[in-house]
């Protein structure tokens, strides 16, 4: 069976991608199942561009094909940003509580209509025997008034989907994972990817 190595350390990234590729005669391995061990800096300036330097990155260390992701949030009236500084953006160790309240009180004037804000997830594939490969995907939302919900990582509390009357916070893991930018850039990787597996 073809390996695909999943360049991240994020658990959490690694079981959704397997979920999402189950069916593929592929196995997943995470970089550390792979043997692989080395830091990746990411100074793309687009997240295109961060997921395809993450998965070059490593094609030297290996014959499988390499999946990356490099996601975020786009507040418009922000200026795009966070963007591809989303996880380092106000401090890299700010609890996400404390970043999403000073973004929440920097847009405080903002009207309804100028919040809105989406997901964006780049995949990358790379490997010795494909062309580098990448999809684009976005979920498409509003900043709301103020944080809710527990659930999922990062920005989610204070995004709310359009459609939903919820944040992404307050949406079961299940209900995320069918709608997000992640999910849907996934599925499209799956599609391109299909062309390679053949024996
Ligand atoms: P990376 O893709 O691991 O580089 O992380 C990107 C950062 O974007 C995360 O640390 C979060 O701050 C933010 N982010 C990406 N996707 C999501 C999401 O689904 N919910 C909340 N925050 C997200």
């Amino acid at each position: 069976m073809k390996k695909i190595i999943f360049a991240t350390q994020n658990q959490g990234k690694v079981k959704e991608i397997k979920k999402i590729l189950e069916g593929l005669p592929v196995e997943v391995l995470t970089m550390s199942e792979a043997g692989i061990d080395i830091d990746i800096e990411e100074n793309g300036a687009t997240f295109q561009e961060n997921a395809v330097i993450k998965a070059e990155a490593l094609k030297g260390y290996t014959d499988a094909i390499i999946l990356a992701d490099d996601s975020g949030l786009e507040i418009d009236c922000l200026n795009k940003e966070p963007g591809v500084y989303s996880a380092r953006y106000l401090g890299k160790n700010t609890p996400y509580e404390e970043k999403n309240q000073i973004i929440l009180d920097r847009i405080v004037s903002v009207e309804d209509d100028a919040r809105t804000a989406r997901f964006v997830c780049a995949i990358a594939a790379a490997g010795k025997n494909i062309p580098t490969l990448t999809t684009l995907a976005t979920i498409e939302g509003h900043i709301g008034h103020e944080a809710r919900g527990a659930n999922g990582f990062g920005y989610d509390p204070i995004f709310y989907i359009d459609g939903f009357k919820k944040s992404t916070a307050e949406l079961s893991p299940e209900e995320k994972n069918k709608i997000s930018h992640r999910a849907k850039a996934l599925e499209a990787m799956k599609v391109k990817l299909m062309d390679y597996l053949g024996e």
